[in-house]
């Protein structure tokens, strides 16, 4: 059981530490990169030594975050030593893959937002109320005194209006827009940001035409769900905004995107207007927040819906 802690804590441990290993979660996001990136590049301006990883692959809609290259993809063999291991935007263990093996550090420290968090570090952040960690990210700054520059302003706010879908969704907090207006203040352009996270290629709008025309319905309407074959998956093609669309449909309380990433593997995004599908994620080992939520379901696509679907069922 993690030791719940402050952000002062949080920030003198940090200082107290000569290396720090920060690690992002797989299929990561605006949120889990920037909040890194971020964090990292203060540690560095204050002398300390960072390494950031991430088992997974980056997709090229990231490369505006500053010195997102520095990101490496952990390798089995390797053995990376550190004096803190410090989580960030994850609330399980497992949703860092092998970075959680390859470092070596004897505390491990996480930051993060997530209601289902599983505290399985040594010592925990947690702020469930943020709607970001890059949220999270600021007001460590502010406890520390730290300053922004443009580069770890646009971290964060690229993190935190992803977060909450650029100040749409319900985890949108007075908070929340202070934080962004004064990253603002530190000189983000909010139009720069936003249109490097909607740019798309072409590949990726041809792709979400042929997921929308998987569009079904279960439940008399009230859960919408897309399905990404095996064949149609592609993992250099971005596809987190897709489950927005069956999200906005009239009567829809779920909406879900079943994705198979292996023959045998399938991943799972829901969403919902007001059913707790982090709950949900969590019966099968995932979590999130409490309107959008994920998890991995190990079985064929199709028998991964009929799993899901009889926990709707029971649900609705
Ligand atoms: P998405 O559907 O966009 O992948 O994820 C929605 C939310 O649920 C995000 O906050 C994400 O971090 C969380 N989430 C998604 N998949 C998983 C998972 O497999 N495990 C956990 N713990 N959280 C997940
Ligand atoms: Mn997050």
């Amino acid at each position: 059981m993690a030791k719940l802690i402050t952000l002062a804590e949080t920030g003198a441990m940090l200082m107290a530490a000569n290396k720090i290993a920060l690690v992002c979660h797989v299929s990561p996001d605006s949120d889990t990169l920037g909040s890194a990136l971020g964090l990292m590049l203060k540690l560095e301006q204050l002398g300390k030594k960072t390494v950031i990883l991430v088992d997974d692959y980056i997709g090229t809609e990231f490369k505006f975050l500053p010195c997102i290259e520095r990101c490496i993809r952990p390798q089995a063999s390797e053995n990376i030593y550190a004096d803190i291991l410090a989580v960030i935007d994850s609330s399980t263990f497992d949703r860092i893959g092998l970075a959680g093996k390859v470092v070596k550090a004897p505390i491990i420290l996480n930051i993060d937002h997530h209601i289902s968090n599983a505290k399985f570090a040594d010592y925990l952040y947690l702020d469930t109320e943020a709607a970001a960690t890059g949220e999270i990210m600021c007001d460590l700054f502010e406890v520390m005194k730290w300053k922004y520059d443009l580069e770890t302003a646009t971290c964060f706010y690229a993190a935190i209006s992803t977060d909450c879908g650029f100040f749409k969704y319900s985890n949108t907090k007075s908070k929340t827009m202070m934080r962004a207006a004064e990253l603002l203040s530190a000189g983000v352009r909010p139009n720069e940001i936003s249109d490097a996270i909607d740019m798309k290629s072409r590949n990726t709008i041809e792709l979400l035409a042929k997921v929308l025309a998987t569009l079904s319905f279960e439940y008399s309407g009230r859960v919408a769900y897309v399905t990404i074959s095996n064949d149609l998956y592609d993992k250099s093609i971005p596809t987190d905004s897709f489950v927005s669309y069956p999200r906005y449909i009239e009567g829809v309380e779920i909406a879900v995107m079943f994705k198979a990433v292996e023959q045998e593997v399938t991943r799972v995004s829901l969403r919902s207007s007001n059913v707790d599908v982090s709950e949900i994620a969590t019966k099968f080992g995932g979590g999130g927040h409490l309107r959008a939520a994920g998890c991995t379901i190990n079985a064929p696509i199709e028998e991964a819906k009929q799993q899901l679907f009889t926990i709707l069922k029971e649900i609705l």
